[in-house]
């Protein structure tokens, strides 16, 4: 889409689309009469400040800021705004919403460490990459009490709140963005806020708090985009009672990526807790887990990379202890826990002899299989059973491999079901959650890097339901209300990702249908997926190379997967095999409850797709807030805004249209009953009418309200920003 849409503008991008909207107001005569400012576009493609000096048959002499005198023809120039409007911050408020003006004004706060803008109703926050001292209680308190009350997320989740007071309705923080864009961090801010103005239950404040934290050692882990990236998506329920009193919070995930507990790529690591427990556990835990470095486990010394800058994996060790004793879990779950941690890492160590010339191989004893089978609590046998033999019959080495890493993420990501379950019991509180809520959604954000999976399929087709969402509250929604109310509407076009989805979900022949289908085969390969998508989904999806990699144009970008993998991976065959071995032969562990997490003969493409989907209706129960989080250099540096890397993601996430339709969006309506019923009382007596209607028009016209500011549909009547506010004051005079 995003490509797509390049080529439809030429290369100029927003520009040629959005100014024709806010374009020239005057002629360029007018432009070089008054010697207002323009942007003039170079042939390295940027956009540059200047003035017309003079235009002639389409060529003009532009004179930049710093009085270089260029000569570009006439449609590298755009309308630039007035310097009153620098920094505005409400891109609402830009006269001319064109690609140079918009960039320029979020570069001119950030500059001046203004990382947040509105853009319409959508909050912008370009990622600083460092600490802007605007976080912390005594900030909170002054955007309470509104002493502050700039763009921040501390607004938005004020407005959350209040609105959830005034009408009783729950309410969503649905923050997107890129990988590393700041999803988490804002997501955590956020959640700071809304857990302090719920008032003094200061037991759960800070269970929720510490929560935070043990979830970010479970589920996130340093990749090569973000040092401290979530590996999961989640959705929290804030909770409160009918006088906004914090009452407890609820955490639902969405599918943890497993494939990092066995392998990693090239300077990333796996999940923090493992190097927080290697680096940091106390000696007696060391000696019961026969604990190691992490340099010494193969799981964790692969990709090169055991350290993160800046980062004490042993100090954090300290604090997961801590957070885990805040949220009350016993110390022997606690223990066991652990146990569970040194026996995946201990797993990735077991190795594998071949026994004869099939290449048929058994375990090797050694520390590394001894400790496994003692810390999983099984006998040596039956783990050596389990990791070489299925139906009886031996396996080869890379099918023995493959079991083994398959058994040491089927026990993390039970670990990490667990993990969630006792830590929402820990924060139901006293009393089961009913009443309010403000749900917080941070999911994993668009990924495309250089090879893409099974995950990356999963992680940006959640990416699509969640722009859906988007676009279905910011203009479906609102723009077939007014088509069904026969209002005199310039339609704002926007990117439906509509196809994408149905791609993906079609029935029998989606994308992940057809993967289910495959999966049951049990004679089917990879080839055999992909010949199915080239039969049922050529028109929208675009087949690379017998091998099996498939493109999808994705609203975000273009994305190459390389469909390897993908059957074992959707249908994890060797699961129900640990499962059994887990359940029968491994004792006294979390075990028993972890096996029966498993949701049973699901493939993950259905469970992922059904989490979602629930996922999704909560939000539908709730109104939204959204918040666009925006990644200004791919380098992770402070105070460098790559004006290409942010153009690239205003593109493709709909802000901007947001904008517009701000711009021409009616946002307060009623009937014309209410409006009738409410407003009735200023007309004089002798003015009043039979019909709602008829009372409605004297009103606005005894009033003069201009017929710019409002519109009559055929049930409701619409009013632009702050025209109804000027009747109600008028009323209560009267009243
Ligand atoms: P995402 O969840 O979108 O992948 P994160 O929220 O983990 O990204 O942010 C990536 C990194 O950017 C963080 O580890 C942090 O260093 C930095 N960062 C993000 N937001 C902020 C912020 N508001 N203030 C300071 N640093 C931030």
């Amino acid at each position: 889409v995003h490509e797509r849409r390049l080529a439809e503008n030429g290369g100029a991008g927003l520009a040629t689309t959005l100014s024709s909207d806010s374009g020239w107001d005057n002629s360029i005569d007018y432009y070089i009469k008054k010697q207002l400012r323009v942007w003039c576009r170079h042939q390295n493609g940027q956009w540059e400040l200047g003035k017309i000096q003079s235009a002639v048959r389409g060529k003009a002499s532009v004179t930049l800021l710093d009085g270089t005198a260029m000569a570009v023809s006439t449609g590298e120039l755009l309308p630039a705004n007035s310097e009153i409007l620098d920094g505005v911050d409400n891109l609402v408020e830009l006269g001319y919403l064109n690609e140079p003006s918009v960039l320029c004004n979020l570069q001119y706060r950030y500059h001046r460490d203004v990382i947040y803008t509105m853009a319409g109703p959508v909050l912008l926050a370009i990622n600083p990459f460092k600490d802007a001292l605007i976080f912390g209680s005594n900030v909170i308190m002054a955007y309470r009490e509104k002493i502050l009350d700039s763009p921040h997320v501390y607004t938005l989740a004020d407005t959350a709140y209040s609105d959830m007071m005034r009408d009783g309705l729950n309410r969503s923080i649905i923050i997107s963005g890129e990988s590393g864009a700041g999803k988490s961090v804002t997501a955590k801010l956020a959640i700071e806020y809304l857990v302090e103005v719920g008032g003094d239950n200061s037991e759960i404040a800070s269970r929720i708090r510490e929560s935070g934290f043990i979830l970010e050692a479970f589920g996130n882990a340093k990749t090569s985009r973000n040092k401290n990236s979530s590996r999961f998506g989640k959705l929290i329920d804030i909770n409160y009672d009918a006088k906004g009193i914090l009452r407890g919070a609820c955490i639902h995930t969405l599918l943890l990526e497993k494939s990092r507990i066995s392998q990693l790529s090239r300077s990333e690591r796996s999940y923090h807790v493992f190097y927080q427990m290697c680096a940091g556990a106390p000696s007696d835990m060391r000696d019961k887990l026969n604990l190691r470095m992490a340099s010494e486990y193969k799981f964790l010394n692969q990709s090169g990379c055991l350290k993160v800058h800046d980062v004490d994996d042993a100090h954090n060790f300290e604090k997961l202890m801590e957070a885990m004793d805040a949220l009350r879990i016993p110390h022997e779950d606690q223990e066991r826990v652990f146990k569970l941690l040194a026996a995946i890492l201990w797993l990735g160590n077991i190795s594998f002899e071949v026994t004869d010339h099939e290449n048929h191989v058994t375990v090797v004893i050694d520390e590394a299989s001894r400790s496994a089978a003692r810390l999983l609590g099984c006998k040596m046998n039956d783990l050596t059973v389990a990791l070489t033999t299925h139906k009886n019959e031996t396996l080869m080495l890379q099918q023995a491999i493959d079991t083994r890493d398959s058994l040491a993420k089927f026990v993390y990501t039970s670990l990490f079901s667990w993990l969630v379950e006792t830590i929402n019991r820990s924060l139901e509180g006293d009393k089961k959650l009913t009443g309010r809520f403000i749900s917080i959604l941070d999911t994993y954000g668009f990924e495309s890097l250089q090879k893409n999976s099974f995950e990356q399929l999963l992680i940006n087709y959640a990416d699509e339901r969640l722009y859906q969402h988007f676009i279905r509250h910011l203009f479906k929604l609102e723009q077939e209300e007014y088509e069904l109310e026969g209002i005199d509407w310039k339609k704002v076009e926007f990117v439906d990702n509509q196809c994408c989805l149905d791609l993906f979900e079609k029935k029998h022949v989606g994308l992940l249908s057809t993967l289910d289908e495959v999966s049951n085969d049990s004679e089917a390969t990879n080839l055999t997926f992909v010949n199915k998508l080239k039969q049922r989904l050529s028109s929208t999806l675009q087949l690379i190379d017998e091998k099996g990699a498939f493109r999808v144009h994705h609203y975000a970008g273009e994305v190459q997967y390389e469909s390897t993998g993908f059957l074992e991976k959707n249908t994890d065959t060797l699961q129900s095999d640990t499962t059994l071995f887990l359940s029968s032969c491994c004792k006294n562990f979390l075990i028993d409850e972890l096996t029966s997490l498993d949701l049973g003969k699901q493939t993950v493409g259905t469970k992922f797709k059904g989490q979602l989907f629930k996922l999704i209706q909560r939000l539908e129960n709730s109104k939204p807030h959204f918040i666009q989080c925006i990644r200004p250099n791919a380098k992770q540096l402070p105070g460098m805004y790559e004006k290409d890397t942010v153009l690239q993601q205003l593109r493709c996430n709909g802000v901007l249209e947001a904008v517009k339709m701000s711009k021409s969006r009616y946002p307060t309506r009623m009937t014309h009953q209410e409006f009738a019923n409410k407003f009735g009382c200023l007309l004089a007596d002798n003015t009043r009418c039979q019909d709602s209607l008829s009372t409605s028009i004297a009103i606005l016209q005894q009033y003069r309200v201009l017929p710019e500011m409002y519109q009559l549909g055929f049930t409701k009547i619409y009013f632009r920003a702050d025209q109804v506010s000027a009747l109600e004051k008028l009323r209560q005079q009267v009243m």
